[in-house]
């Protein structure tokens, strides 16, 4: 069994993408965190909640969500800039 906590729910989600042969993946909330709604995926461009499936961009060992096809092509712009 391995227990990973993060900040927020994007670098959970990347964390747990992270870890290898998983069976099955349970999500726990801050007791604080009980009373919002489950968390949201945010865009990694404009930092927006994701409603429905995200846009997953894949660059080296790192994912990126997006909302939408706009914030996908801006942050390849933004990422093949660096
Ligand atoms: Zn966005």
């Amino acid at each position: 069994m391995v227990i990973v906590k993060a900040p927020d729910f994007n670098n959970l989600i990347k964390l747990i993408n992270d870890i290898k042969d998983k069976e099955s993946v349970y999500v726990a909330l801050e007791p604080a965190s009980t009373v919002a709604a489950l968390p949201r995926l945010v865009c990694d461009y404009c930092g927006g909640p994701i409603n429905g499936s995200p846009i997953t961009y894949k660059r080296g060992r790192r994912v990126y969500y997006v909302c939408c096809r706009t914030c996908l092509r801006e942050l390849k712009r933004k990422l093949h800039a660096v």
